[in-house]
């Protein structure tokens, strides 16, 4: 979030300096990203190609998102509105305006059988929504300069993110085989499971329709939670739920001293920040080690895309 406002600082003191003609200036157009890992992805693609508004903050639930009156504002402003797509975010996907409106994970990753929306949890599926991105932007009317700019981070993108999957299997191939598994309340970690061989159990979304946890369902969990061989629960909330405290007592296994981050950033943190994390949280619960030093290394990549 502050690297586009600073860019755009840069570039309005660019204009006070000279160097740059007030009509550039005011060429600039608004984009809005919605969702998920969207309004990180597009601020490092566009540096100052565009000017990037985000409606969801960090660590706000997208599912359920309603929109406020300077979100709207926003919109009513921008050319293009890129939101994830897959239902992600139902208010959204409704928007209608003078503005064009891409469902970039729908475009990024058209083979998703399940139309899970939680895309990102593969570096594949973020790399291929980089593309999309940078190609979407380079529609609008911008300079010449400014195209090149967007095709430059878009290839620095795609390989810090293949970067990041390759640093995610290293990760994962510490952990013993017999406890590859990743057991949350909610299914969305699939494409991270089956990107690098682990066993998902999504408690919740598998056992307890509506969301209701009966004795039945809670004996069919522990049942599931106890195959898996996992050495933990995750929580994706800090603190954990009843429900999950409740099939933590009834399985005898701890719930993990880490929340795993389902539905987007972490606040305050970058998408590369989050992975890494996630990623982390379980190679250590589940018995393999994580390094640390290669997570920043990718971080500090991202951090200095220009
Ligand atoms: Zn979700």
């Amino acid at each position: 979030m502050k690297r586009s406002t600073s860019l755009l600082a840069a570039l309005c003191s660019g204009l006070v300096a000279g160097s740059l003609t007030p009509a550039a200036h005011a060429a600039i157009p608004t984009v809005v990203a919605g969702d998920g890992v969207l309004c990180d992805l597009t601020r490092t693609v566009s540096g100052g190609a565009t000017d990037v508004r985000c409606l969801i903050a960090a660590g706000a639930d997208p599912h359920y998102y309603r929109l406020t009156p300077a979100n709207r504002r926003d919109i009513s402003q921008s050319k293009v509105v890129l939101i994830n797509g897959y239902g992600l975010t139902p208010t959204l996907a409704r928007l209608s305006g003078s503005f064009s409106l891409v469902p970039v994970g729908e475009q990024a990753v058209p083979s998703n059988p399940s139309k899970d929306p939680h895309l990102w949890h593969s570096p594949t599926n973020t790399s291929a929504m980089a593309v999309v991105v940078s190609r979407t932007l380079q529609q609008l009317p911008i300079s010449a300069e400014s195209k090149a700019g967007l095709k430059r981070r878009e290839q620095t993108v795609t390989s810090i993110l293949r970067d990041l999957d390759a640093w995610n299997r290293r990760q994962i191939e510490t952990i013993p085989s017999a406890h590859r598994a990743l057991v949350s309340e909610h299914l969305a970690f699939g494409f991270f499971t089956d990107r690098y061989g682990l066993k998902q159990v999504a408690m919740i979304d598998d056992y307890a329709t509506g969301g209701q946890l009966r004795p039945s369902s809670l004996k069919s969990i522990s049942n599931a939670v106890q195959a898996s061989n996992t050495k933990v629960l995750f929580a994706e909330q800090q603190p954990p739920s009843k429900t999950l405290r409740r099939i933590s007592k009834r399985s005898g296994k701890p719930i993990a001293s880490k929340i795993l981050f389902a539905d987007g950033v972490a606040p305050g943190k970058s998408l590369i920040e989050t992975a890494t994390a996630n990623t982390c949280a379980v190679v250590n619960a589940q018995g393999g080690t994580c390094d640390q030093a290669g997570a920043k290394a990718l971080q500090q990549r991202w951090e200095t895309v220009r």
